[in-house]
């Protein structure tokens, strides 16, 4: 009796309006994970006159639609994601830059984490934080520059492992 069966194959994941079309298009277009600003400023170019309120009501929709993810790092504003299966984050101290990866080792860190924090487990993220190989070597060929930054951050971690600890 109810409407039947039939696999909707050509509908889209939801019906979405053209400005958060628009909206969807732009976080799907960058890998930057952009923030509100960003992405209002972005809309504006394809939707001239589209009110900040407009995009942040519709990056809230997407958000619990599931189409995009909002990370939030710290206090700073939250960015948005058009990867939204689980994966890890990378950030640049120097420039800002936030890259994806995957680390396939984060379950093992999730069961060892939860185990000392006696917390039962629902998710695990990981933020890495440093520089980024643009920042780290802003001329492919200053590959001496380079050397002495890598030089450095192994002296460091020689330092932090000959620590206090006796
Ligand atoms: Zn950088
Ligand atoms: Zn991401």
């Amino acid at each position: 009796m109810a409407k039947s069966a039939g696999t909707k194959e050509s509908k889209p994941e939801v019906n979405l309006t053209r400005q958060r079309e628009a909206i969807l298009t732009v976080i799907r277009g960058r890998e930057d994970h952009p923030t509100a600003n960003e992405i209002f400023q972005a809309a504006s170019l394809s939707l001239p006159g589209i009110s900040y309120a407009t995009v942040y009501n519709s990056l809230r929709f997407l958000k619990e639609a599931g189409l995009v993810l909002e990370i939030k790092f710290g206090d700073s504003a939250s960015r948005y994601d058009r990867e939204t299966g689980r994966h890890d984050h990378a950030i640049c101290n120097c420039c800002g830059k936030l890259v994806d990866f995957e680390l396939p080792q984060a379950a093992d860190l999730m069961r060892a984490a939860a185990r000392r924090s006696k917390f039962q487990p629902a998710s695990v993220h990981l933020t890495l934080r440093g520089i980024c190989p643009d920042c780290l070597e802003p001329d492919a060929t200053a590959g001496a520059d380079s050397l002495s930054l890598k030089a450095r951050a192994d002296r460091k971690v020689r330092q932090r492992k000959a620590g206090p600890k006796a």
